[in-house]
């Protein structure tokens, strides 16, 4: 580097530059330096400096500082799990406006999966089955459990995530039992962990204007906080890119992070960025930027999370790629058939192989690591993405 016609050492710069891994890290937002000292001490960072992080244009020094706790907590790993996503119906008897997965009875893309369906969604080289199902009044919560006996029936290796804290809750009110019943029974019928979906945004302005009939924050968190209590770990999202503010954004983070330290049940946190399909809360999905702005501050709040998830079907698998590098240790799953997310037209393809995760996380320079639902390691691949360990 030249300044003033003379050569200059990097570390004489005009921005602070700090070493790591040998390199050394150049972060050019003033705002940020308390904080990224903060970072390096190990010490948290408070809800103010949530939003200085999401006001920063720096991205490539957010980008460093994130990474930076993500080497620290899981090295140089890439995680991916060979899954299935099974959603046995769509139908629903709720409208959340964002939703393009829902359907009514009578509305003829309604599907309700026979039994034989279920088995045979199924194969043996999955690892997880992640079920997530529309608020179906025409069954009782029995048939909601019928899935996952039929599941484990025919593949008992497999492990099973599922239902959502809003199919939990709903459960709960058609069965007229406790939610920590229903999460018993679930446990019992062999559900290892349940998805972190339904959390959405925690705002009662946004669940009024979006899913004012779904359940809001304190529920949600009581269903997390229950499961947790009897041995059940959980996974957690915020929807983000539609009418959320960045505040909304970074108190969401934190009352998770609040869990969190109450219980350490989380396994996972999933930005989900909100995907406009038919439903068109905003015109446009968020920007690839704010995919790798809110990956990253959920790294840097999120000090009690060890995994943080690029979800490759609502940010594509590039995005999520480079995600890796921005916070990021896990591209999720191979996932089979997603629905969901497809229904609101993500541009990711429905299925993605084993191998093509493995080299997407290759790609990125990151180790890849085949995990079970539970972090578990399944594989650990060698660099001609050859199985170099099966524990
Ligand atoms: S978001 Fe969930 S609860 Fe709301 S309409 Fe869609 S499937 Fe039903």
């Amino acid at each position: 580097m030249i300044r003033d016609g003379r050569s200059i050492k990097l570390s004489d710069s005009l921005y602070p530059t700090h070493s790591y891994g040998g390199a050394p890290i150049l972060i050019k937002d003033s705002s940020l330096f308390p904080l990224w000292k903060k970072v390096q001490d190990g010490q948290r960072l408070t809800f103010e400096e949530g939003l200085v992080l999401f006001s920063t244009d720096d991205i490539l020094g957010l980008g460093h500082m994130a990474n930076w706790v993500k080497e620290k907590k899981t090295g140089n790993h890439g995680f991916f799990v060979v899954n299935r996503q099974i959603n046995p119906t769509n139908i629903c008897v709720l409208s959340c406006r964002f939703c393009d997965f829902a359907k009514k009875k009578t509305d003829p893309a309604a599907t309700v999966m026979s039994d034989d369906a279920i088995v045979a969604a199924c194969s043996p080289e999955l690892t997880e089955v992640h079920i997530v199902s529309g608020l179906y009044s025409g069954w009782r919560f029995d048939q909601y459990l019928n899935v996952i006996h039929l599941i484990k029936a025919n593949y008992p290796h497999i492990q099973v995530k599922a239902y959502t804290a809003v199919e939990i809750e709903f459960f709960a009110r058609i069965e007229k039992i406790s939610i920590k019943e229903v999460l018993e029974k679930m446990k019992a019928a062999g559900v290892v962990c349940i998805p972190g979906g339904g959390a959405e945004v925690f705002s009662e302005r946004v669940r009024k204007a979006l899913f004012p009939f779904k359940i809001g924050a304190r529920t949600w968190l009581d269903v997390h906080r229950t499961a947790h209590s009897i041995g059940l770990k959980s996974n957690a999202t915020l929807l983000y890119g539609h009418m959320e503010t960045v505040e909304e954004r970074v108190t969401h983070m934190l009352k998770l992070r609040e869990l969190q330290d109450e219980t350490h049940g989380f396994l996972s946190f999933i930005p989900l960025a909100y995907q406009p399909g038919t439903t068109k809360v905003v015109e446009r999905p968020a920007s690839a930027l704010d995919d790798l702005k809110t990956t990253a501050v959920s790294r840097l709040l999120l000090d009690n999370f060890v995994h943080i998830k690029a979800y490759w079907v609502t940010m594509g698998e590039q995005m999520a790629s480079v995600a890796l590098h921005f916070g990021a240790d896990d591209i999720d799953g191979t996932i089979g058939e997603e629905k969901i997310m497809h229904a609101a037209r993500a541009s990711s393809p429905v299925a993605m192989a084993r191998e093509r995760m493995v080299s997407l996380i290759r790609e990125a320079g990151r180790h890849p690591i085949e995990r079970d639902a539970l972090y578990n390691v399944v594989a650990s691949y060698d660099e001609a993405d050859r199985v170099a360990v099966i524990p």
